[in-house]
C-alpha cells in the first residue's frame, strides 16, 4: 500500500529523519544512525554511531574527521548497491558535487524519495556525474536558487587566470578555494587548460588532494605552498587566501574560485574573481527537478521562494523544509559554494 513520504520522513531538528528506517541524512548533530550524501562538514559531522556513506564519502570523511570521529561503525554503499533497513531499500546515486558525493534513494510502502545532497550538473571529472533518478519526492539543495545564479563554463574562468600570469609572470596567482571537491576541480581545470608545471598547495589541501590521489585521481604535480617561487600558482583556502598568509606570497594576484562570485557585491575588491561553483546554478536546478519527473519538490540548504513560485507555474507542489544548519548554506565559508 502507498503511503505519502512525508508520514515517514520527517524533518526533525536535527535533520530529515527517516522513522521506518531509524535514521538520519546529514544530520546537524550526532546521531545514532545516518547516512551521509557527502563528506562537506556541513553535511558530514563528526561523532556519529553508525554511518552509512558511498565508500569515497567514507575514505574522505575518515581524512578530514579522523578515523574516530568519522563514525564509531561505517557501512560502504557502492553505486548499484543497495541494502533494506525496517522495510526502507537504501541506495546511492551520484550527485556530481564532490568525490563520493551522493543522492539518497529511499523506496518505503510503494514510494519512492530521492534526497540530493548538494549536487552540480557540470562536467567534473574529479568525481562521478550526477544522475537524475525518477520519483515521487525530490528533496533538492537551494544553494544557488536564484535566477541571478547562471554559471559559465569553468574553462573560460580558468583560463583568465593563466592569461594573468603570462601578462605577469612575477607575481603569484594565489587562487582561493575550499579545500574538499573544489581544490581538486581547480587543479583539473588547470591541467585540463594545459598548465602542466607544479600546483603549490597550502597545507589544508594536501591531506584532500593526498585522498583524492589515493581514489584514483591523478593531480599532476603538487608541491607545497612554502616551496612556492615568485609567479607560482598557488591554491589555498579561502581563509587564508585573505590574511598575512597570503602576502608572504611574492606580490600576490588573489583569485576566488566560488559561485558566489556571480555577485557583482561578493566579487567586489576581489582582484581576480573567477565564478567556479560545485552546485547546481538556477538553470540546473530546474532541468534537474524536471528529469526527475516528481510531482512534489522539497526545498531545503538555502532560498526556497523563487523556487517554489516557479514550480507551482509548472504546477509542481514546493514544500520548505527548514532544518538546523541550513541558513549556513547562505554563508560563503559553510562549504565549498
Ligand atoms: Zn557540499
Ligand atoms: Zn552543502
Amino acid at each position: 500500500m502507498a503511503s505519502h513520504p512525508a508520514t515517514w520522513l520527517r524533518p526533525l531538528p536535527q535533520g530529515l529523519f527517516c522513522e521506518p528506517g531509524g535514521f538520519f541524512i546529514d544530520p546537524a548533530r550526532a546521531v545514532d544512525r545516518a547516512v551521509i550524501t557527502h563528506a562537506h562538514s556541513d553535511h558530514a559531522r563528526p561523532g556519529h554511531g553508525h554511518v552509512l556513506a558511498h565508500p569515497d564519502t567514507l575514505a574522505l570523511m575518515r581524512a578530514r574527521l579522523g578515523e574516530t570521529r568519522a563514525g564509531a561503525t561505517h557501512q560502504a554503499l557502492g553505486w548499484g548497491e543497495a541494502i533494506v533497513q525496517g522495510g526502507v531499500r537504501i541506495s546511492l546515486s551520484p550527485a556530481g558535487h564532490v568525490r563520493g558525493s551522493a543522492q539518497v534513494v529511499l523506496d518505503y510502502a510503494g514510494r519512492r524519495v530521492v534526497v540530493s545532497g548538494d549536487y552540480k550538473r557540470q562536467p567534473d571529472p574529479t568525481c562521478d556525474p550526477f544522475i537524475p533518478v525518477r520519483c515521487d519526492v525530490f528533496v533538492t539543495e537551494a544553494t544557488f536558487a536564484l535566477p541571478v545564479f547562471r554559471f559559465p563554463d569553468p574553462a573560460g574562468e580558468i583560463a583568465r587566470v593563466l592569461a594573468s600570469l603570462a601578462a605577469e609572470p612575477r607575481r603569484t596567482h594565489l587562487i582561493a578555494c575550499y579545500s574538499l571537491g573544489k581544490c581538486q576541480r581547480v587543479i583539473a581545470l588547470l591541467r585540463a587548460a594545459g598548465w602542466d608545471g607544479p600546483i603549490h598547495l597550502h597545507r589544508a589541501h594536501e591531506v584532500m588532494c593526498a585522498t583524492y590521489e589515493a581514489l584514483g585521481v591523478s593531480l599532476g604535480r603538487l608541491v607545497p605552498a612554502t616551496e612556492a617561487p615568485a609567479g607560482a600558482i598557488v591554491l589555498a583556502p579561502p581563509g587564508a587566501a585573505g590574511n598575512g598568509w597570503a602576502r608572504g606570497q611574492a606580490d600576490p594576484v588573489v583569485a576566488v574560485a566560488s559561485g558566489w562570485m556571480a555577485l557583482r557585491g561578493r566579487a567586489r575588491g576581489v582582484e581576480a574573481p573567477l565564478v567556479i561553483s560545485d552546485h547546481a546554478d538556477w538553470d540546473g536546478l530546474l532541468t534537474t527537478i524536471g528529469e526527475t519527473e516528481a510531482p512534489e519538490i522539497w526545498i531545503t540548504h538555502g532560498p526556497e521562494d523563487a523556487l517554489i513560485h516557479v514550480l507551482a507555474q509548472r504546477g509542481l507542489r514546493g514544500r520548505a523544509l527548514r532544518m538546523v544548519g541550513d541558513g549556513e548554506a547562505m554563508e560563503p565559508a559553510a562549504g565549498a559554494a
